[in-house]
């Protein structure tokens, strides 16, 4: 059966075409700037390329011509070959606790999250809309990142602030990536046939987070409220003392907002480096001597590497560590440097091992106390196995 897995954005709207169960990439593409005067869209299938300027006013226009487009270059024979779109949903609050076959009803329920995820969330459900428009026979379903997390417990995901801010708005550890976490949790667990893992999963890529799994189970993960917490990012600062905020605010004139998107925006390796939040540029530059490059990657990787003592303790000693998304498929360097700074868990590198990029492989030596693997992460095709299962019931 043919799945599209779909990650719609406020003016993207990115998909891959899935055939299953051999998880097979049919298509996949990027629709961009909709709504916007210079939009475009690119598709990928069999080896072509298309790449057309294109007016697309809304989301709806985009999907009806990325239906025209798989037709008629026999992409799919008809539109009945597609079976049902599996659609990234950013936040579905504590109330959504795993992947949900969606209709007008539950988008409403959706919605009300929106505050939450104000840049995803809307922009999301006009995903949904648009196909529920241009293809009304068709099943959607909604995998949110927020799910996986939501079997940690109180005392993980409160805040140690005054208890009404979680009763009264919700205040409280929600954690992201969680289709990525799962993907990986679900590939490790295959790999070595045991369903009663202790894992540590370190998804760091542009956005970056780590997740603390036990038996399936999410114990604890770094991002937080929102995912500005945690480890330090491309360019978010992750876990900062609150106080900065009104203290810059008064220095700057700057308002809180101002602020928070300095933290988001314009911190981690790019505002330590000063010279990129892409890793590969801070690495060249760090290569070259740059003090403040190597000081971001140096910093960089401590924090994750603490973030990894910390969860090998909350495991009670994880028995697999592993890696993800662009650093940790792609960066030898930076997988060095982390798994150099958890040396006190008796965790050690084989460089020859580790010399590779973008594969599922072993990286650790083999007196190494807790292995450790390199997974690449397929958040598309856990959100098509997700609807391929919530479709067939
Ligand atoms: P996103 O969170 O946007 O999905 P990705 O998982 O694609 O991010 O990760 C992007 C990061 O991965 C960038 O910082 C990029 O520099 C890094 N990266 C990608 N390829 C490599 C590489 N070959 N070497 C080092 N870093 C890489």
């Amino acid at each position: 059966m043919k799945i599209l897995s779909v990650n719609a954005g406020s003016s993207s709207l990115k998909f891959t075409l899935i055939e299953l169960p051999n998880r097979e990439v049919v298509a996949s593409g990027l629709f961009e700037k909709i709504g916007l005067p210079d939009s475009k869209y690119t598709i990928k299938y069999n080896g072509e390329k298309i790449v057309k300027d294109r007016a697309l006013e809304d989301h709806s226009v985009a999907v009806s011509i990325l239906m025209e487009e798989l037709v008629n270059n026999n992409i799919v024979k008809t539109l009945d070959e597609i079976e049902g779109v599996g659609h990234r949903i950013l936040h579905g609050g504590s109330e959504f606790t795993k992947s949900m076959l969606l209709d007008e009803d539950v988008l409403k329920r959706i919605a009300k999250y929106n505050e939450l995820g104000p840049l995803h969330n809307p922009a999301n459900i006009m995903g949904v809309e648009a196909f529920m428009k241009v293809l009304p026979n068709v099943k959607n379903v909604g995998v949110f990142d927020t799910t996986f997390h939501q079997t940690m417990k109180e005392t993980e995901y409160l805040y140690p602030v005054p208890y009404e801010w979680y009763t009264d708005y919700g205040i409280r550890k929600y954690g992201f990536h969680g289709t990525s976490h799962r993907y990986v949790y679900k590939t490790i667990s295959e790999y070595l046939k045991r369903d009663d893992l202790k894992v540590i999963s370190c998804h760091i890529g542009n956005g970056g987070s780590l997740c603390a799994i036990d038996s399936g189970k999410v114990i604890d993960t770094s991002m937080g409220f929102t995912p500005l917490a945690g480890i330090m990012m491309g360019s978010r600062s992750g876990d900062i003392d609150p106080s900065i905020i009104p203290f810059v605010m008064k220095k700057t004139g700057k308002t809180a907002e101002e602020i928070v998107n300095d933290l988001n925006k314009k911190s981690g390796l790019l505002g330590i480096s000063g010279i990129s939040s892409d890793s590969r540029d801070v690495e060249n530059a760090a290569n070259e001597g740059n003090e403040r490059a190597i000081l971001a990657q140096e910093m960089y990787a401590q924090k994750i590497a603490n973030y990894i003592a910390v969860y090998n303790n909350m495991l009670n000693g994880a028995d697999v560590i592993t890696l993800t998304a662009g650093l940790g498929e792609n960066s030898k360097n930076m997988r060095k440097m982390i798994i150099d700074r958890i040396k006190s868990l008796g965790v050690k590198i084989d460089d020859e091992k580790n010399d590779f990029r973008g594969e599922f492989r072993l990286i650790s030596t083999d007196d190494s106390k807790i292995p450790v693997y390199v997974v690449p992460t397929n958040e598309e095709l856990m959100i098509a196995l997700d609807t391929m299962e919530l479709i067939s019931k």
